[in-house]
């Protein structure tokens, strides 16, 4: 064996049941060379599919096989929960150590574990709670209304998308540079006040869990010394889109004494926007000492059909640090390109590919659908559901941010930590229990003069008596709902408490009482919500020192609607670009291929927004395996308006030797594509309809052409056709003004 040299100079090679063959068997030389190097400082450069990942995990195998490190003194952070949970298990079956005494995460995931243990040390109160996006941005809002900032000219969005810059950059208030700056003066007064009332109750948003784990480390020299000393080895994967307090943390975690083992591709860079910084790449190599530069150019994940196609389309972007990526893999079929004429028929064709799929002896869960923008989900969905094909949508919205969950976790939240005024305002009058809207104003004044949170504001009102005493009954008997809740479940397992509290704080009587599907399905969601929490009983792992409300928790919280394989086994995978990092899949769709909605709109107007599409694109790419397809629509409606497309240029950047384009519609006469979508009446207008599918037609200036499509009604009713030698048309069919051809071959 060409590496067995390599193994035998190492000094722990001591007896048989050492052999780590099968650890290094499966990797080429550039990723054993990786996965074997000394305990140094390393940075794996390499394009997609190459093996980053595999490296990755082979390494911590190594590290705790041959260097004999403890998983004790393992950290390493992945992209997502689900990649951290896969890394867990890919352990397990390599060295067969339970991954629960090795730190596994995301940075997120990371810093709220050291915030947990050390929330005192951090200045936070013990129950402290994760607002999500939606929470923070319901917060600013109150916070906004407070200090009379009018929305229109300060949209609470943009105060939300800047403070989370600010601290992802590492600022606090007194770090930012106001030089009387309105703007920047009217951020830092929010950013002051939104973080006072989030300290008050007990609340962290998501970048202050890394800025606080971070000054945490900086500002408690005991503490950064014992995770120095523990943390031997710190491996980063997708290290490209690192931001800089995530660079920072590492930075000051790792010391002079952690090995640190980065994988990353800068061609895969696509979190620019959320403040990622591809020069961390750079930085690396000059902050942490002696570090040696590996590359990987073989691919093993796709055709090598795909993989020209993604060489081709990222060759178009600028200041790449280059690389070329082959495979020995074997050609594979040609990328299919179908231009549909709307995004029913994009969906119609999704599944008609998908159906083949399954037919020829694939299953769903090898099936991708990849998109831009979380809205083109609900067509798609749609056919599938017709189509009675099971499918699973990561990212959209997710189970814990649904309304009803929303409300009913509120309650625990409350139960946890009375201080957690943004669960106060969700629960105080849900169910509605005759506390108005100017009682809850007045525990907001009092709460806001007194610098209190809601819960002792309310507890101040009711003793004050300037409230009429109908106000004060509702407020205390609410009050003290909240208290009898908690001391009669102290006992209880946690899904005995959700349950009791679902029970007793009427909110699962509130949703059963309204009528209609939606409510029955909130009422089903409830249920399901109890058995979410059954798992968080006696699973240490889950626990990682909590109690089992407290894990629960923040697991909503962090949880990026990820779930376990089973449940996503037998499903087609609908998710955007962006989640789909890192992720493999025999066949992929990429829809939606349109100029404004891939490359997005709002990219286009600089360079760097249409490079970093690009190189989303080419993460879509390559997730395929076996096979791509391409689509588009010529006319898509999304938001609410219907637009002619133009096909995206990132189609015509992949060279048309590998594209296939497929013309369902002229074959269209023995199997009609054409169904009206769902909404329209699926009884043909007799109006309507006047030529068929196939049929030649005249067009006084365009000349012949063949109906490729139909759709609309009435006045709307439009026509495709496709004139020979000027391509296809959309034509309003009342104006077209078309004969039927004579001697037409339908
Ligand atoms: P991405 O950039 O998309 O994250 P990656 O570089 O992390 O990709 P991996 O996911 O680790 O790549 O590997 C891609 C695929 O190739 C996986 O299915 C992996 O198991 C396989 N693979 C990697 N290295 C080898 C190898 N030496 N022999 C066979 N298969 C390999
Ligand atoms: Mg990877």
């Amino acid at each position: 064996m060409a590496h067995s040299h390599q193994v035998e100079n190492t000094s722990h090679m001591q007896n048989s049941s050492d052999d780590v063959s099968y650890l290094i068997d499966p990797l080429n030389d550039a990723q054993r060379q990786a996965v074997c190097a000394p305990p140094v400082n390393l940075l794996v450069l390499a394009g997609a599919g190459s093996g980053k990942t595999r490296v990755l995990i082979h390494r911590i195998a190594w590290l705790m096989q041959v260097e004999r490190v403890s998983p004790h003194g393992i950290l390493a952070v992945t992209f997502t929960n689900k990649a951290a949970t896969e890394m867990r298990a890919r352990l397990h079956n390599l060295v067969g150590v339970s991954g629960s005494r090795m730190w596994v995460g995301t940075f997120h995931g990371l810093a709220h574990k050291l915030l947990r243990i050390h929330w005192q040390d951090a200045g936070l109160l013990e129950g402290f709670q994760i607002l999500d996006s939606d929470d923070q941005l319901r917060l600013l809002r109150n916070v906004m209304k407070e200090l009379n900032l009018d929305e229109k000219q300060w949209p609470p969005k943009q105060a939300q998308w800047q403070i989370n810059q600010y601290k992802d950059e590492g600022w606090r208030v007194q770090d930012i540079a106001v030089n009387n700056d309105r703007y920047t003066q009217v951020m830092c007064d929010i950013y002051l006040n939104y973080q006072a009332r989030c300290e008050k109750s007990g609340l962290l948003d998501f970048a202050e869990l890394l800025l606080r784990s971070f000054e945490l480390l900086r500002d408690k020299p005991p503490i950064l010394t014992h995770y120095r000393q523990r943390f031997a080895h710190i491996l980063v994967d997708e290290f490209q889109d690192t931001n800089s307090i995530q660079y920072q943390w590492l930075r000051l975690l790792a010391g002079d004494r952690a090995r640190c083992f980065a994988v990353g591709d800068d061609d895969q860079a696509i979190y620019g926007w959320r403040g990622a910084k591809v020069t961390n790449l750079h930085n690396f190599q000059q902050d942490f000492q002696d570090t040696q530069l590996l590359r990987l150019e073989q691919n093993y994940r796709s055709t090598a059909t795909i993989l020209e196609a993604a060489n081709a389309l990222i060759q178009n972007n600028s200041g790449r640090l280059g690389k070329h990526l082959w495979t020995t893999g074997n050609e594979g079929t040609p990328i299919g390109l179908y231009t549909a004429y709307n995004e029913y028929d994009e969906a119609r064709f999704v599944v008609e590919r998908i159906q083949g799929w399954a037919a020829d002896g694939g299953h769903y869960r090898e099936c991708a659908v990849l998109y831009r923008s979380n809205a083109q989900s609900r067509v798609l969905e749609s056919e599938l559901v017709q189509a009675k094909i099971p499918y699973r949508v990561y990212g959209g919205l997710r189970f814990f941010e649904r309304q009803e969950i929303k409300d009913a976790l509120g309650y625990l939240r409350l139960l946890a930590n009375n201080n957690d005024d943004s669960a106060f305002e969700r629960v105080i009058n849900t169910p509605t229990r005759g506390i108005g809207d100017r009682s809850v104003e007045s525990v907001r004044e009092v709460a806001r003069r007194g610098g209190l949170s809601l819960w002792q504001a309310a507890s101040r009102v009711i003793v004050a008596g300037d409230m009429s005493s109908r106000a004060a009954n509702a407020l205390r008997r609410f009050l003290e709902l909240i208290l009898q809740l908690r001391q009669q479940t102290a006992q209880l397992p946690l899904h005995e408490l959700t349950e009791h509290v679902l029970e007793h704080s009427g909110l699962r009587a509130f949703y059963k009482q309204k009528k209609g599907e939606r409510e029955q399905m909130r009422v089903e969601n409830l249920e399901e919500l109890i058995s979410a929490t059954k798992q968080y009983q006696d699973d240490s792992f889950l626990l990682d020192g909590m109690t089992p409300l407290q894990a629960f928790l923040s697991n909503t919280a962090l949880d990026t609607g990820e779930e376990s394989k089973e449940i996503s086994e037998q499903c087609v995978q609908l998710m955007t670009l962006h989640s789909a990092k890192g992720l493999e899949f025999p066949l992929v769709f990429l829809c939606g291929l349109e100029e404004k909605l891939f490359p997005h709109q709002m990219a286009l107007q600089d360079n760097n927004g249409l490079e970093e599409e690009r190189r989303l694109c080419y993460v879509g790419i390559t997730r395929a395996m076996r096979q791509l397809y391409l689509t588009h629509a010529e006319v898509r409606r999304l938001h609410g308006t219907e637009n002619y497309t133009r096909s995206s240029r990132f189609i015509q950047e992949i060279p048309a030797e590998l594209i296939e384009p497929i013309r369902l519609r002229s074959v269209a006469v023995s199997q009609p594509v054409f169904t009206p979508p769902p909404i329209a009446t699926s009884a043909p207008s007799a109006a309507s309809n006047t030529f068929i599918l196939g049929e030649r037609v005249l067009h006084p200036k365009f000349g012949e052409g063949i109906v490729l499509a139909q759709e609309g009604q009435g006045a709307a009713q439009r026509i495709q056709v496709n004139f020979k030698g000027l391509g296809t048309k959309w034509l309003v069919l009342t104006y077209a003004n078309l004969q039927k051809c004579e001697n037409s071959d339908k």
